[in-house]
């Protein structure tokens, strides 16, 4: 279930990553090294803002293996993502660690 107001918000977030994996490659490398955990498999980013229709009955991905698109592969590519999947109710298998190097840089 999606919080009141958050279609927009989740809309949005597909067009941000979109843009991300395309012309922000070097922000989305970064935040992948960032990145811990295991995907559990639960879908919800398949179905942030609308269901995609590639979709099975079983909740897998029908193209996984062969062309899914770069924001599927990169998802999340950060917090703002995790919190999107919250938004929906699920609880994403990763989280950042934030880089202790990083401290100080722009
Ligand atoms: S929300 Fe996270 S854990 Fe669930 S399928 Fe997507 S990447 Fe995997």
């Amino acid at each position: 279930m999606t919080e009141p107001g958050s279609a927009f918000r989740l809309f949005t977030g597909k067009v941000r990553r979109f843009f991300a994996v395309h012309f922000r490659k070097k922000y989305v490398e970064g935040q992948l090294k960032a990145r811990q955990g295991d995907c559990s498999q639960c879908a919800v980013c398949c179905s942030l803002a609308f269901s995609c229709p590639l979709l099975t009955k079983d909740r897998l991905c029908a193209v996984y293996g062969t062309f899914r698109p770069l924001a599927c592969r990169a998802f999340p590519i950060d917090e703002k993502d995790i919190e999107e999947v919250r938004a929906c109710g699920g609880e994403c298998g990763y989280r950042f660690i934030p880089d202790p190097d990083a401290h100080g840089r722009s």
